[in-house]
């Protein structure tokens, strides 16, 4: 192979990114793969013709640069997310990128950076911090209960001493599955001095309202962040976006690449919104089997943290990384997210979550 004389200690890095790693979920061949909180549901054969048409009539213009401003996509997700929480949002509220990383990249670099901090509540997701690192911005770790959940009085007083400049809510949080609710999510909104991020990726999962109805009030400050990469099964197709005032989304565009968003990419996702009813049934299959999935673990003997998304945290493993191998011995990859004694796994399909059930009815814990 060429250029392998060279090693990563050779290149002059920046030195707050030596010795960091890189997000790093296994992407392993194997039966069931239960590790990345995809939706395990292909789109249907209506979705796929109509994308296929749709990219095939939009390939005779790749020629041109496309729309710079998504527009025709912000305003059909602006019209998807008024009728999913009855607030009524406008194209100029509306932002979208390649998966919500990306919008999550725009809002570091628009308000975040050298000099700058941003905090979250942890164990949450994990590419907040790394963002964070890669724009230079301190981040500040504040750690939930030992039951996952996040005592908000102690968070207020937290955002009072840090003042991050950039906070990060994550409802419902990965990886453990539970959401703030709304009024919780507006002491925080209160207190933060900054930006406030919620991050509602898997909103659709959640009974929870979405912090969008709290945008009029906290138009200063407020960003709600969501994908298409979890409900609307569309990992592959990489589309996230962003509900906020349109100042916000003018003060994104100050940082976004032109043409960020590739006429493709535009095109694949307008088709996938128009089959958004169809694939959103899902939804409630992934539920029930949640709720079927938790309760065989418990009657396991598994303790499972309470969850509103298309994931389980379970443990306790005496050592979680031999339990995650042992799991991926019978064919079935879940994820060890480094939270001692507990794994994550991904609602499956119900063939899939049977095979990941039968191989933790062999990894139980034994009873004292
Ligand atoms: N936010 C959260 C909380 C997530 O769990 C994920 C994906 N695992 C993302 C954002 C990013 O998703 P995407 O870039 O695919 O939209």
């Amino acid at each position: 192979m060429i250029g392998k004389s060279v090693t990563l200690a050779d290149l002059p890095l920046r030195a707050d990114l030596v010795g960091r790693s890189p997000y790093g979920a296994p992407q392993l061949d194997v039966p069931v793969q239960i590790n990345t909180n995809e939706n395990p549901f292909p789109p249907s054969p209506a979705l796929v013709a109509d994308l296929a048409a749709s990219v095939g009539a939009a390939a005779v213009e790749l020629n041109r640069y496309p729309d710079r401003d998504a527009v025709r996509l912000r305003e059909q997700l602006a019209g998807y997310l008024s009728r999913a929480t009855g607030v009524p949002l406008l194209t100029a509220n509306l932002w979208a990128a390649n998966g919500s990383n990306e919008i999550l990249l725009q809002i570091l670099q628009a308000f975040g950076g050298p000099g700058r901090r941003a905090m979250g509540f942890e164990p949450s997701y994990s590419m907040h911090p790394i963002i964070a690192s890669g724009t230079q911005t301190d981040w500040v770790p504040f750690p939930r209960r030992a039951d996952f959940t996040v005592d908000v009085d102690a968070a207020v007083a937290a955002i009072e001493e840090h003042a991050p400049d950039v906070l990060f809510v994550t409802s419902p949080n990965n990886p453990t599955g539970g959401s703030l609710t709304l009024d919780e999510v507006a002491a925080l909104l209160q207190a933060a001095p900054g930006m406030v991020v919620v991050d509602e990726a898997y909103a659709e999962f959640s009974d929870q309202p979405s912090a969008v109805g709290l945008i009029d009030e906290f138009a200063d400050r407020l960003l709600v962040v969501r994908t298409m990469s979890k409900a609307f099964a569309f990992a592959g197709g990489r589309l996230g976006y962003l509900a906020a005032a349109p100042a916000v989304v003018d003060a994104l565009l100050l940082v976004r690449l032109p043409y960020h968003l590739s006429t493709l990419t535009q095109a694949a996702a307008l088709a996938a919104l128009r089959h958004g009813q169809e694939t959103l049934a899902s939804v409630a299959a992934l539920v029930a089997e949640r709720i079927r999935v938790q309760q065989a673990l418990t009657e396991q003997g598994f303790s499972v943290v309470e969850s509103d998304a298309n994931f389980l945290l379970f443990g306790m493993f005496a050592d979680a990384s031999a339990a995650w191998q042992a799991y991926l011995d019978a064919g079935v990859l879940v994820r060890d997210m480094g939270i001692p004694g507990y794994l994550r796994t991904t609602i499956g399909t119900p063939a899939d979550n049977d095979v990941f059930l039968a191989a933790s009815a062999e990894l139980a814990p034994v009873p004292d």
